[in-house]
């Protein structure tokens, strides 16, 4: 099975926080549908005829584009690798796109799950992010999805914003699951390279919360949907039992995936590569059949160290009867001194790390990397 991912750079403004790739030319929406399909179809060899069983498409804004616009990529997809054994069809949105023609239209090309970038339900700091909805916006759009018949409805949520307190965050995830959405995923705000968010940082104009808070609010979260009857299932994921997100759970666990569209990734099992985070550039490459992109073959330990980093982040962790007698020894050594302090599980031959430590999962993950 296999995955395809892909990427609309398109934003109506920029959120004052994002390091995505991603762009507000909306004008060039029509061009840059074709040129996916174009690239769909000079790379139809990249998946060596695994049958794909997941379509994402991220951003960006997806809903930027019309649902004709979707479906004339999901067509090329479909006619250049076949869909007969898709399970999953995700579509990034933003609340304030969303409405219910929009919603049916997308239902209607077997969208089955929707993911919308709610962030918080404070509009003071939803102003301040740059977001262009509402709170109320944002819940009104996870009603119109579910009354056009998605029962698969993903929202973000972001934490440790500056001026944000856990009992502002402790309303957040009370909205969160009134809303009654089916998967959460929620991330710490990072402080990005050249965005307007970390130059009022370096001018001292915020105070970004420290770590101890965001540690609690990471506990917060763990605990209030555990409470509201969610499994957590990767360190920033969470869903009702049954609703993980398919798409994302092949990228940590080692499915090849297909990226098209400017910026986006791809891994086949033995390589990555990225297309140019450049409107032009990558659609300049795909016209002329000469595409633009980076390719790094993955050397034996870099595999393994993936492996370790992908597996860790999950409930699931690592099964060591997937690695050599080798490899295993040499984990168990690393792992040893974690597991010895609780900061680290071994049980049924699985390394795991504990819910009360994934938090700090990057520092534990990359002791145990060979170099
Ligand atoms: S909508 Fe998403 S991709 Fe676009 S600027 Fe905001 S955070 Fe970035």
């Amino acid at each position: 099975m296999a995955g395809i991912y892909v990427h609309i750079p398109f934003c109506a403004r920029r959120c004052i926080y994002c390091g995505f790739f991603s762009t507000v030319r909306e004008e060039e929406a029509a061009r840059y549908v074709r040129t996916l399909c174009a690239e769909l179809v000079q790379r139809k060899d990249y998946l060596e005829g695994e049958q794909v069983s997941t379509i994402y498409f991220g951003g960006g804004t997806p809903s930027r584009l019309s649902p004709e616009q979707i479906g004339r990529v999901k067509d090329c997809i479909e006619r250049t690798f076949g869909l007969d054994s898709l399970e999953e069809f995700t579509v990034e949105c933003n609340p304030d796109d969303l409405n219910g023609q929009y919603v049916s239209a997308l239902r209607s090309l077997g969208v089955n799950r929707i993911s919308m970038g709610a962030q918080t339900f404070n509009n003071d700091m939803l102003r301040f992010m740059g977001r262009r909805h509402t709170a109320a916006q944002a819940l009104d759009a996870v009603h119109v999805c579910s009354d056009s018949g998605i029962s698969n409805i993903s929202i973000d949520l972001m934490y440790g914003l500056p001026g944000q307190t856990l009992e502002m965050f402790r309303a957040d995830l009370e909205t969160a699951l009134a809303a009654g959405v089916q998967h959460i995923s929620s991330y710490c705000l990072s402080y990005e390279e050249n965005t307007p968010l970390q130059a009022l940082r370096e001018q001292e104009k915020l105070t970004p919360a420290g770590d101890e808070l965001c540690a609690q609010m990471f506990s917060l979260i763990c605990k209030t949907l555990r409470e509201g009857g969610f499994e957590h299932y990767e360190i920033s994921n969470f869903c009702k039992p049954g609703y993980r997100s398919r798409h994302n759970s092949s990228y940590w666990d080692g499915t090849p995936y297909l990226g098209i569209g400017a910026g986006a990734h791809s891994y086949n099992g033995h390589s990555r590569q990225w297309n140019p985070n450049d409107l032009d550039a990558y659609m300049n490459g795909v016209e002329a059949s000469n595409p633009q992109y980076e390719l790094e073959h993955l050397s034996v330990i870099d595999q393994y160290n993936e492996r370790i980093m992908l597996t860790l982040r999950t409930a699931q962790g690592l099964n060591l009867s997937v690695l050599t007698p080798q490899d295993r020894l040499s984990v168990l050594n690393s792992a040893h001194a974690f597991i010895k302090d609780g900061l680290l599980l071994f049980e049924n031959n699985t390394l795991r790390i504990p819910e009360s430590h994934m938090f700090i999962s990057d520092s534990i993950i990359s002791s145990l990397f060979k170099d």
